[in-house]
């Protein structure tokens, strides 16, 4: 069995594990792949190992791969989207997990609008309303709601969280926790557009305590794939 194929059955045995402990079922988690810096071939290989989710976090390394990789990946945009680079990946991905302003959400809109679709979209939270993170904060989100809901050509489909990178994974439980509930005080207000399905959280280090306090997505890069190597190109 290759390290690839060894890290995949870790990560389902894990996932089992944890959806046990809280009555939840394995089917209701979705593993995002986090392919930056990955290889093509790593991630083909995946492909065919059962990971059918890939999550890339620069717009230039997306394009660079994805007319190389099969057709029936499910692309996620994760990370920090620039307003001019929206209509390059609108056609391309299922869903954009990092939508972190009002400003992008609209622009997201127009190019959807262009594109004649309806683009899939979650909200990123700024959850420990760190200053080097992006995202909205929850009394934002809130105030935002009512405008977005208005935007025809995006449908929120949940919400994102990055929390502070931590070596204890239970130093961020209260963190995932603050997201469900704030979760389900959106669903539960029953707004027009907006559907509560998606919970994005949880990453190698963290996804076991994601995942108990009620992530559907988890998103997975050096988990499965190994250890990045950064090369400068700036
Ligand atoms: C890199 C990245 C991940 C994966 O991180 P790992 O710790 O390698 O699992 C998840 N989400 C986002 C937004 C990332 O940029």
């Amino acid at each position: 069995m290759s390290l690839l194929e060894h890290n995949i059955k870790l990560i389902h045995n894990k996932i089992q594990d944890a959806v046990e402990k809280v009555n939840r079922k394995a089917e209701d988690i979705t593993i995002i792949g986090v392919t930056k810096t990955v290889p093509v071939s790593q991630m083909k290989a995946s492909f065919q190992h059962g990971i059918t989710h890939m999550g890339e976090n620069r717009v230039q390394e997306f394009m660079n791969k994805y007319n190389i990789l099969p057709e029936e990946i499910h692309w996620h945009f994760i990370g920090h989207l620039q307003r001019n680079k929206v209509k390059d990946i609108i056609d391309k991905v299922e869903l954009i997990h990092s939508v972190d302003s009002y400003r992008l959400v609209e622009q997201i809109n127009k190019e959807a609008q262009k594109a004649s679709k309806v683009m899939d979209i979650l909200l990123q939270i700024n959850i420990a309303e760190e200053e080097t993170k992006f995202g909205f904060t929850i009394e934002e989100v809130h105030n935002y709601l009512p405008l977005i809901k208005r935007l025809p050509f995006i449908r929120v489909q949940g919400l994102m969280a990055i929390p502070p990178y931590v070596e204890n994974p239970e130093e961020n439980r209260n963190y995932f926790k603050t997201m469900k509930n704030l979760f389900i005080d959106i669903k539960d207000k029953n707004i027009d557009n907006i559907n509560m399905e998606v919970l994005s959280m949880g990453m190698t280090n963290d996804y076991e305590v994601a995942i108990e306090e009620g992530a559907t997505m988890i998103r997975i890069g050096s988990g499965l794939y190994g250890d990045r190597l950064y090369v400068k190109d700036k």
